[in-house]
């Protein structure tokens, strides 16, 4: 009997599979997709450099970002300019914002070979050979290839916004994209071996920083070790690894190596019932999410309380402690006793905070995407956030060091925001399905019937005197900041948006949101719901 029914099983899997096959087979040519880039990080030992390697590695990123900024220089310079080009006029940023190559080559560089008759090289408008006597071909198109990057992305920008942006402001340290090449060519090379216990990624870098200097051709390859982790190989595959960026990160003073890694996944497209998944972030609980269906009614497993209660109390132990030796510090520079002691605590404490707050991030985020996955199979899913307006008023009665606070709150809602934002596009969620809305009054208003005579008791729980609506206070929070999304999209004329249009609060990016054919899905709802929204 059991292989019979074994058999059948197995029968109905391959059934299974053969329609899920055919249904893909259906739905591919016509999924558009979310396509992007992740950045995996990296961090470069420089305990194990020696101390010339290291300035050997500040040297070289400081003589890209000169190279880089003059090269920017040329740009801007002919921005309103045309150049004489092979027998044309022509411009170097094109209509499409794009910058022209070969042009910006013409301008800049020269073959360095002397023709054989003249024995002069031949010269050009801005002599970058001349400039930067010592640097190779490939360096300059590695720089030259970070400034265009930096001007397009930057037209691009300026295309979709209607503010007038000025121009980019580069980092002290801005590094070049490392192209990595195979056998001797290519700037950079990766070495993996699986047996150095220190750094099992090897960097090689090949520059010619001062090489020409001392009569040599080139130095002896730069090696950067890396702290190569099981983490970082469950995500990026070392024949994976095309282009390799040096950051430093003054903050922390590390260097780090980046490596960027391209996905494209079908976009996330439903025929379910629409739906709105509110988020509420806040400082007890670190997130609570609802689904708001067309219904109006919400059963058990559609609501999540996202909170880490160890994590927690760690944070505000932490804050409490941070809000004492602040107060020991200031006594102390009032009477005017030495205090560097203590300003040392202090920043080591605040520097523990933030990566322990971070940690928590990352856990919440994890924990809700996976939440917002369960959704997606159910409803036709976005996704909205409350961002607050000004998240100075909220906190004049801190209990701990107010300055601290606010920076450490405005911090995490919008790293928060951009991480479960990124984490959902790497799901095939388009931008526009998770919105960042004005979170103002949605605390205080009732979720059920708008009024705002409420009152919130000390344990959480949120009572209307207006209809006798009672329940937990985060959980009213998370279905206005819901509903507040499909409001703003079902009456355009509604109160919290700017310049009457849909407006993602945290990016101000409302050029996308205005086809507002995006939210046809949402448009939807009063025919899911015959017409009754009244709980809206
Ligand atoms: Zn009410």
């Amino acid at each position: 009997m059991k292989e019979k029914e074994n058999e059948k099983q197995e029968e109905q899997k391959t059934d299974n599979n053969k329609e899920r096959k055919n249904e893909e087979v259906k739905s591919t040519p016509k999924a558009p997709l979310v396509e992007g880039y992740e950045t995996i990080r990296i961090r470069i030992k420089t305990e194990l450099m020696s101390a010339e390697e290291c300035e050997r590695l500040r040297r070289i990123t400081a003589r890209d970002t000169r190279i880089i900024k003059d090269y920017l220089r040329i740009i801007y310079h002919y921005e309103e300019r045309k150049v004489h080009y092979k027998g044309k006029l022509k411009s170097l940023i094109q209509s499409n914002g794009k910058v022209n190559k070969s042009l910006l080559d013409y301008l800049t560089l020269t073959t360095s070979k002397k023709s054989a008759e003249t024995k002069v090289r031949s010269s050009v408008a801005h002599d970058f050979k001349k400039r930067y006597p010592h640097c190779s071909h490939d360096e300059f198109q590695e720089c030259r290839n970070k400034a265009i990057w930096i001007c397009e992305s930057w037209k691009a920008q300026q295309r979709t916004s209607n503010k007038k942006l000025s121009r980019p402001q580069l980092k002290e340290k801005t590094p070049r994209q490392l192209i990595k090449g195979s056998g001797s060519r290519g700037t950079v090379q990766v070495h993996y071996d699986p047996d150095n216990t220190e750094a099992k990624l090897l960097l090689k870098l090949r520059d010619t920083l001062d090489s020409k200097q001392c009569g040599k051709r080139n130095n002896p390859k730069l090696k950067l070790p890396l702290a190569y982790s099981p983490h970082h190989a469950k995500k990026l595959k070392i024949d994976e690894i095309k282009t390799a960026e040096l950051v430093y990160k003054s903050r922390e003073q590390q260097w780090w190596a980046h490596f960027k890694k391209s996905f494209s996944v079908p976009s996330y497209q439903s025929t379910n019932p629409p739906a709105v998944l509110g988020v509420d972030l806040g400082i007890k609980k670190t997130a609570v999410a609802v689904v708001l269906n067309h219904t109006g009614k919400v059963t058990m497993d559609e609501i999540r309380f996202i909170v880490n209660k160890e994590r927690q109390a760690t944070i505000f132990r932490l804050e409490k402690r941070i809000s004492s030796i602040q107060e020991a510090l200031d006594t102390r520079i009032k009477v005017g006793h030495p205090h560097n002691q203590l300003n040392v605590k202090l920043s080591q404490l605040r520097k523990r905070l933030r990566s322990i707050t971070e940690q928590e991030l990352g856990f919440a985020v994890n924990q809700l995407v996976e939440f917002i996955l369960q959704m997606k199979q159910r409803y036709n899913l976005f996704v909205s956030i409350g961002y607050p307006k000004d998240i100075r008023n909220g906190n004049k009665h801190g209990r701990v060091n107010r300055s601290l606070r606010i920076q450490l709150h405005k911090w995490c809602y919008r790293l928060f925001i951009t991480k479960l934002k990124f984490k959902l596009h790497q799901q095939g969620f388009d931008s526009y399905r998770v919105v960042a809305v004005c979170e103002e009054y949605t605390s205080k208003t009732c979720s059920r019937c708008f009024s705002t005579k409420t009152t919130r008791s000390s344990q959480g729980r949120f009572v209307c005197h207006q209809c006798n609506y009672e329940l937990n206070a985060d959980l009213n929070g998370a279905r206005n900041i819901a509903k507040r999304l499909i409001t703003n999209v079902l009456y355009p004329n509604g109160k919290f948006k700017k310049n009457n249009i849909l407006c993602d609060y945290l990016s101000g990016d409302f050029h996308k949101l205005k086809e507002y054919g995006n939210f046809y899905p949402l448009g939807q709802w009063l025919k899911y719901s015959s017409g009754n929204i009244s709980f809206l």
